[in-house]
């Protein structure tokens, strides 16, 4: 990531808990996912927006706060990016907010936010759990600010008004300036995150890190959790495994080339 000049970038990072896996089980009777046992991390998308952020704070100048909705639990992802360098963390625990599909953990994300100061918010672009990728455009929606998402370079004008960034598309990439404030998700790419150092963890634990209740944050308990849910989950399955194909053996194609087109017949394709 390249900066420039010399500005003051107040910094939000929401960041969402995930289970350590790299393929989710579902329990086929509940359609529920498979948590026990099964440690849980800061999303890895998300460690790319925090180094996005602590990066931007050591060349500019400036805060980041990391914030994160979810149970007491969730409190560990925000003390490793305490240890990586952020400067503040604000924990939305509360039972009312329990079930909230993804406009409602926008909504609840948002409102913290329009609470606070803010140049950029960088969201990872996506959760490796729910894999949706809505939330952080749905957070730019709910607080009216230009979003640009799979970000994978960023560049903060001189006068601290624009950044540039490169979004990756499948064909390459964008090149798109946005004013400030604005939202961004961080894609694989934008930088390498940084592990926490021992100084980290001790510092993280005395860094402020503040909950925040459905009553404190002054919302409706009708608006968030499940209650404020539109999205109905109809039903959760994990898709059937591809058996493997039929590979055609030898070294004469002739004979390779007849075999295939006896399989083919004996399918019907041809
Ligand atoms: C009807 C319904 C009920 C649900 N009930 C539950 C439930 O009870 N418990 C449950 O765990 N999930 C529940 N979910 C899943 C939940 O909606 C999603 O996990 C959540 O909204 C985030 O979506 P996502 O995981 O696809 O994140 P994405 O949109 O893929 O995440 C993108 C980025 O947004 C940010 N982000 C996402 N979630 C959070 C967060 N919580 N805090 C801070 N930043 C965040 C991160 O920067 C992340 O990288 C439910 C979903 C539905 C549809």
């Amino acid at each position: 990531m390249d900066t420039s000049g010399c500005t003051f970038m107040k910094v939000i990072v929401p960041v969402k808990q995930v289970p350590e896996v790299a393929e989710v089980r579902i329990n086929p009777e509940t359609g529920t996912l498979i948590r026990e046992g099964v440690p849980s991390i800061l999303n890895p998308f998300d460690e790319y927006a925090v180094e996005a952020a602590i990066q931007l704070k050591e060349k500019l100048g400036g805060e980041v706060t990391v914030v994160t909705m979810g149970p007491p639990q969730a409190k560990e992802v925000l003390l490793k990016a305490l240890a990586m360098g952020a400067d503040k963390a604000i924990l939305l625990t509360d039972r009312a907010f329990a079930g909230a599909d993804t406009w409602a953990t926008a909504r609840t994300l948002s409102e913290q936010i329009k609470k606070m100061e803010y140049d950029l918010v960088i969201c990872g672009k996506q959760a490796i759990d729910g894999d949706t990728a809505q939330v952080g455009p749905e957070i730019a929606e709910l607080l009216g600010i230009p979003q640009v998402c799979y970000v994978r370079h960023l560049e903060v004008e001189e006068d601290g008004k624009f950044v540039v960034v490169h979004r990756g598309t499948d064909e390459g990439y964008e090149v798109v300036r946005v004013k400030l404030p604005a939202l961004l998700t961080a894609t694989k790419g934008l930088n390498e995150p940084r592990l926490p150092n021992i100084m980290g963890i001790m510092k993280a634990k005395k860094k402020p890190l503040e909950e925040v209740t459905v009553t404190t944050l002054g919302i409706s308990p009708d608006s968030i959790g499940l209650k404020g849910s539109p999205t109905t989950v109809r039903k959760v399955f994990a898709p059937e495994r591809r058996k493997g194909g039929i590979k055609i053996e030898g070294t004469d194609p002739k004979a390779a080339a007849k075999k295939l087109v006896e399989f083919l017949a004996s399918k019907g394709a041809i």
